[in-house]
C-alpha cells in the first residue's frame, strides 16, 4: 500500500477505527514513510478535538528532527505558471540530490473547493519522482488555520527527511503574507505585459519578495520579458534595503525552456549562504517561531470560541439586542466575554 500510494498526497480520511498512536506516527515519519507522513499531516490539519492531543505529541517529538531545510515560498496569480515552474525547479533540485516536499495552499478552496490549484493534473513528472512529496492543503479553513497547519506540515516533512520545502500559494489574497512568514525565501512569479508590467502587483507583495521572476520568457515573449525585468528592477530600487542584507534579483525564466532555472536555484543557495554568515537566517527563524506561538494561541482561542455552543447561543440573543439598539456592541461583547470566562472556570 505504502509503496503504491501516489506522491500527490490527498487528505487521508480517518474513520476513527484505526486511530494511530503517536509512536507509530513518529517512527514512520522518521523512517521517511510517506504514507505515515500523509496520515500525520491529515491529523495536524484536522479540526477535530480528538486528534489535537495526538497532533501535538507527534509535532513535539518531530521538532528535534526538523528545521534542517530550506523553505521557499512561491506565489503568483493563477496562470502565471506556478505548477509548471515548480515542476521544473523541483526536478532541478532533485537532480542535485535533494528531497523536495511541495505544500500547496489554496486560499480559494473554501469557496471553489480548491478549483484553482486542484482541478488539473499538476506536476506530473515531479509527482512521479520518489524524491518528491506533493501535498495540497486541506480545504475550507480560515487563512489563519491554514497557515498554522502549513507550518506544522513543514515540521513533519522536515522530520521525514525532506531538505527542500516549497510552499505554493495563489497570489489572489492575503495568503502571500501568511506564507512569507513561514519561509526563508519568498519568490514572486510574474508575467510580462505590454507596458503595464507593474499593474496589479501590490506594493506590499513586491516588498516581501526575495526574488522576482518574470516567467514565460520564451519565444516571442523574450523581449517583453526583458522589458518587464527592467521595470521591476527600477521599482525595486525604490524600496529600502532588506534587513537580511540581501538584494533581491529580478530574473527572466521559462518553465518551458528551462531558461534561468539553475541560476534561480543558485540565487536561493547564495541567499542561504549570505544569511547564514550574517546570522539573519537564525534570527529570522526564531522570530517566525515566536510569531507561530502567538498565531497558534489566537487560532486555538478562535476555534474554542466557535465550538462553544452555549456562547454561540448567547451571541445570537445578544445580536438581536444590539441590532435593536437595546444594548451597545461594546456592552454585549463584555457580557459575552464574562460569561465565556465563567464557563471556562465552570469546566475546570
Ligand atoms: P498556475 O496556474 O500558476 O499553476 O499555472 P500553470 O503552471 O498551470 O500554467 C498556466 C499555463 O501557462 C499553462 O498552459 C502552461 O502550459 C503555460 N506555461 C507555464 N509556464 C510557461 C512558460 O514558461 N512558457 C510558456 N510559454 N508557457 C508556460
Amino acid at each position: 500500500m505504502a509503496k503504491e500510494s501516489p506522491n500527490i498526497n490527498p487528505e487521508i480520511p480517518d474513520n476513527g477505527q484505526n486511530m494511530l498512536t503517536a509512536d507509530a506516527c513518529v517512527d514512520g515519519i522518521l523512517k521517511g514513510d510517506r504514507y505515515m507522513l500523509s496520515r500525520a499531516i491529515t491529523i495536524v490539519e484536522s479540526r477535530a478535538e480528538k486528534y489535537r492531543g495526538l497532533a501535538i505529541e507527534v509535532l513535539d517529538r518531530c521538532m528535534p528532527h526538523a528545521g534542517d531545510s530550506i523553505r521557499v515560498g512561491i506565489t503568483g496569480v493563477p496562470g502565471v505558471g506556478k505548477s509548471s515552474f515548480i515542476e521544473k525547479l523541483g526536478l532541478h533540485v532533485i537532480e542535485k540530490g535533494k528531497r523536495l516536499a511541495v505544500l500547496a495552499i489554496d486560499p480559494s478552496s473554501s469557496i471553489s473547493k480548491g478549483a484553482i490549484l486542484g482541478d488539473k493534473t499538476r506536476m506530473e513528472k515531479l509527482s512521479a519522482s520518489p524524491s518528491a512529496f506533493i501535498r495540497p492543503s486541506a480545504t475550507g479553513s480560515s487563512l489563519g488555520g491554514v497557515a498554522r497547519k502549513t507550518r506544522e506540515s513543514i515540521i513533519l516533512c522536515e522530520a521525514a527527511g525532506f531538505d527542500v520545502i516549497f510552499v505554493e500559494t495563489v497570489g489572489v489574497g492575503q495568503s502571500e503574507t501568511a506564507v512569507s512568514h513561514m519561509v526563508d525565501f519568498f519568490l514572486l512569479l510574474v508575467l510580462a505585459g505590454a507596458g503595464d508590467e507593474l499593474q496589479g502587483i501590490k506594493r506590499g507583495i513586491m516588498e516581501l519578495a526575495d526574488a522576482i521572476v518574470i516567467n514565460k520568457a520564451d519565444g516571442k515573449n523574450l523581449e517583453d520579458a526583458e522589458k518587464a525585468r527592467m521595470a521591476y528592477l527600477r521599482a525595486l530600487h525604490l524600496f529600502p534595503p532588506k534587513e537580511s542584507g540581501w538584494t533581491p534579483p529580478v530574473m527572466t525564466a521559462s518553465a518551458l525552456s528551462g531558461l534561468h532555472i539553475a541560476e534561480l536555484w543558485n540565487a536561493i543557495e547564495d541567499y542561504q549562504k549570505l544569511t547564514h554568515e550574517n546570522n539573519y537566517w537564525d534570527a529570522h527563524r526564531k522570530e517566525q517561531m515566536r510569531q507561530w506561538l502567538h498565531e497558534s494561541f489566537e487560532d486555538l482561542i478562535y476555534q474554542r470560541l466557535q465550538d462553544d455552543e452555549a456562547l454561540n447561543m448567547q451571541m445570537k440573543k445578544l445580536e438581536n439586542e444590539v441590532i435593536n439598539a437595546r444594548i451597545s456592541a461594546a456592552g454585549a461583547a463584555s457580557l459575552l466575554f464574562k460569561s465565556w470566562i465563567k464557563g471556562l472556570h465552570g469546566k475546570g
